[in-house]
């Protein structure tokens, strides 16, 4: 009861998620969102080899500028960077919009609309808050408590929740229900966007593919560890297929 005394003190948020109007709990603000994230991105910006021009740069700059006006914008302060790390196979997103691209990936997406799949998908994982839905979940009582009730007045906590993050976004497989639930979004903004949706639960079969059915290893391990591909994944997009197709048809944008 001391706990829900509490958490009603710290006004944590019950809000809906965008496209599936799913209840979600999050003890953390836009604003911590935000903060985390681009203290994290920054952190591992800076530990990365970055392109800044070429083909591969101007695809991923294309796909992210035709994705983000259609995506249910929470305030996010959007960046993007693409990693020269062709032996890796990985995208994300950070809370508050901070998205990276890692080279590996991009013979597997084959094409804008592939790509959209993956940045789409990670986009809706931040638009959907996931990374700090889930840190309220986990540290609930500890660290998330903490954080939630200093306002990351103290370094070393923040710090903390950095570290936190990071291993949570970058590392650690998402769960299902998050998955499908980034399929889904991520798959309604990019038939908005103007790409085929079909191209979705294709890109999921190419890296079923890739991974050899062994659940992935070496290059693959990064993406697949965290996003396994698999027959409900599949399934699961293709159900949605027809209200993505419809979506699709009524765009006006095209590639
Ligand atoms: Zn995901």
């Amino acid at each position: 009861m001391a706990l829900a005394v509490l958490l009603a003190g710290l006004a944590p948020s019950c809000q809906s998620v965008a496209v599936t109007g799913r209840r979600q709990f999050n003890m953390f603000s836009l604003e911590q969102d935000k903060q985390l994230g681009a203290d994290a991105y920054q952190q591992a910006m800076g530990e990365s080899k970055l392109i800044k021009s070429g083909p591969q740069y101007a695809q991923v700059k294309r796909v992210v500028e035709r994705l983000i006006p259609v995506v249910d914008d929470p305030g996010f302060e959007w960046e993007f960077n693409v990693i020269d790390d062709p032996k890796t196979v990985n995208a994300w997103c950070m809370p508050g919009g901070k998205i990276a691209v890692y080279t590996g990936i991009l013979p597997i997406a084959q094409d804008d609309a592939g790509l959209a799949v993956v940045i789409g998908h990670e986009i809706a994982h931040a638009v959907a808050r996931h990374g700090t839905e889930r840190m309220t979940t986990q540290g609930l009582g500890n660290l998330g408590l903490a954080i939630a009730a200093s306002q990351f007045e103290s370094a070393a906590k923040y710090q903390q929740a950095l570290v936190l993050a990071t291993d949570l976004l970058v590392y650690k497989p998402w769960g299902r229900d998050n998955e499908l639930e980034a399929d889904e979004i991520g798959l309604m903004y990019m038939a908005e966007a103007g790409y085929d949706p079909r191209s979705a639960p294709a890109f999921w079969q190419r890296m079923a593919a890739a991974s050899g059915g062994a659940g992935g290893g070496g290059r693959l391990a990064g993406y697949l560890s965290t996003h396994p591909s698999n027959a409900e994944r599949i399934a699961r997009l293709e159900q949605l297929l027809p209200r993505a197709i419809e979506l699709h048809e009524r765009s006006t944008l095209r590639p």
